[in-house]
């Protein structure tokens, strides 16, 4: 079904683009056109980069780790020296606006980068033991990761994971979207650009049920990277289970804010409108629910309202403040947790409402009213809506933050530094930042508490999760 007026994309193995079982199509969510044509990699491909894994990566594991991390180091260089094209690629099938998209190609090089410095770093511990014996621990790589990767920040979750993967001497193989796999391909070229040796990074694109379940299922992977919804994380962290195999599951979010009354309304205002529009909401760590204390809740509200109501709609590629929800379901699902709200007696400050224009486009909308545990406040929209809600005491706000699910990440603002502290204590979330929105780096542990995930991406800690400890004992 390869249509002529689209780009073509194969798999891409061993250092090379081949054909696939079949193919899909990939479109701009900004117009609903189609822009690609991307062969399904199916049972055949995941074999195929299996095998191209398993072969090369011994080599890659016994590489004086000082040559490795100069090869990811080249390898960060061509991700940065392509950031502007792999903006483009990302936002004309995600529809990102094209300022957050190129920001995140820069992000996803500085992750090769700081893992590329690591490598020389991997290092085990002498352990006491009685007599004449030497006992000391090694950090071994696992082997071949298979790291499922979804749409909205392909670029930088897919570097998040295989930067310390690859670092601490792992093959991986890559399953992108099937929303954005280009963003993701390109990396696998640029890889071999940088001089990668071929079968290290493999990119396998295709849809979950085929050419996912048949990567994570295969017993050639050692370790399984999941970031995704939880109903999918749960089935992968099964698979894993049965094969034994360890994996690192991040998951979703309805993360909280909690505005207190001595916060700096300004930067809460602007912490709310990053989270409105990076990406149109659709990301895993989006500001939901924002508590504003009852002295200062009106401020608030007006203050939202004018923001919001000055943000531009548009393409990615025009670099907008808000751009498309990613596609056509998408889209369907935010209009129907809306409509619920309001019918069941929510009011919307602002927005609501799908624009006249082509594309999947949805008006910043800002809820209040909704109950604590309707579907709007407990569940993933995943698009630019966020709920307000008064509150009269600290007590009361933490415990309403914490009444989800989710444990992903949240954000307080304050001037009083002892609260502050209690209320970062307090929240059950993965990351807590005071007075800012996103305040994330690669060396952050990043990762979520309850049901928002299982282990931790980033910082040393990934390097833990990407290997195996031998403990050695010798009599000498
Ligand atoms: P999704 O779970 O539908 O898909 C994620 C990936 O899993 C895709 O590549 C998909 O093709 C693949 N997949 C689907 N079924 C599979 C199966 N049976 N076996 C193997 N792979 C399968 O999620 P989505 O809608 O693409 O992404 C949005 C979700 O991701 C949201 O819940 C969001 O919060 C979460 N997310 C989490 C983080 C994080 O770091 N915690 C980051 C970004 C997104």
């Amino acid at each position: 079904m390869q249509d002529e007026r689209t780009e073509y994309r194969g798999v891409y193995v061993n250092g090379e683009f081949h054909d696939g079982v079949d193919s899909f199509r990939v479109e701009n969510p900004a117009t609903g056109e189609p822009i690609a044509t991307v062969a399904e990699s199916g049972e055949q491909g995941v074999d195929d980069a299996l095998e191209s894994a398993n072969r090369a990566q011994p080599e890659w594991a016994a590489m004086d780790p000082a040559d490795r991390g100069r090869l990811l180091y080249r390898f960060a260089e061509a991700i940065a020296d392509h950031a502007e094209e792999l903006g483009e690629v990302v936002t004309r099938e995600n529809g990102r606006p094209i300022g957050q998209s190129k920001g995140l190609a820069d992000s996803a090089a500085d992750y090769i980068e700081y893992y590329a410095g690591l490598t020389t770093k991997i290092e085990g511990e002498t352990v006491p033991v009685p007599g004449t014996q030497q006992a000391f621990t090694r950090k071994e790589p696992l082997g071949v990761s298979a790291q499922i990767v979804p749409w909205n920040a392909p670029l930088l979750l897919c570097c998040r994971g295989i930067g310390p993967a690859l670092a601490a001497g792992n093959a991986a193989v890559v399953k992108p979207a099937p929303e954005a796999p280009l963003g993701p391909l390109k990396l696998g070229e640029l890889a071999t650009e940088a001089d990668l040796p071929d079968g290290v990074l493999n990119v396998v694109p295709g849809d979950g049920v085929t050419t996912g379940a048949a990567l994570t299922d295969d017993p050639r992977v050692d370790e399984i990277t999941f970031t995704g919804s939880v109903s999918t994380g749960q089935t992968v962290g099964k698979t894993a289970i049965d094969n034994v195999v360890p994996t690192a599951l991040e998951l979703g979010g309805k993360s909280p804010a909690i505005v207190f009354e001595d916060a700096n309304l300004e930067g809460a205002v602007e912490g709310a409108m990053k989270a409105l529009t990076l990406m149109s909401g659709q990301v895993c760590f989006a500001t939901t629910r924002v508590f504003v204390h009852e002295a200062r809740y009106d401020e608030f509200r007006d203050a939202l309202r004018e923001a919001v109501e000055s943000v531009s709609i548009g393409p990615g590629i025009e670099n907008p403040d808000l751009g498309p929800l990613v596609s056509e379901a998408g889209l369907g699902k935010v209009r129907r947790y809306v409509e619920q709200a309001l019918e069941n007696g929510a009011t919307a400050l602002t927005g609501g409402r799908t624009p006249d224009r082509d594309g999947y486009f949805y008006e910043p909308t800002v809820i209040e009213g909704a109950d604590d545990d309707a579907p709007i406040s407990r569940e993933e929209v995943f698009g630019p809506v966020i709920n307000l809600y008064e509150f009269s005491d600290e007590a009361e706000a933490v415990r309403r933050a914490n009444d989800t699910e989710f444990g992903l990440y949240a954000t307080v603002w304050t001037n009083d530094l002892g609260r502050a502290h209690r209320v970062a204590n307090g929240i059950e979330a993965g990351s807590v930042m005071v007075n800012q929105y996103s305040g994330s780096y690669p060396q952050t542990p990043f990762g979520g508490h309850k049901k928002s995930g299982l282990g931790r991406e980033k910082g040393m800690q990934a390097i833990d999760h990407y290997t195996q400890l031998k403990t050695v004992n010798i009599e000498y």
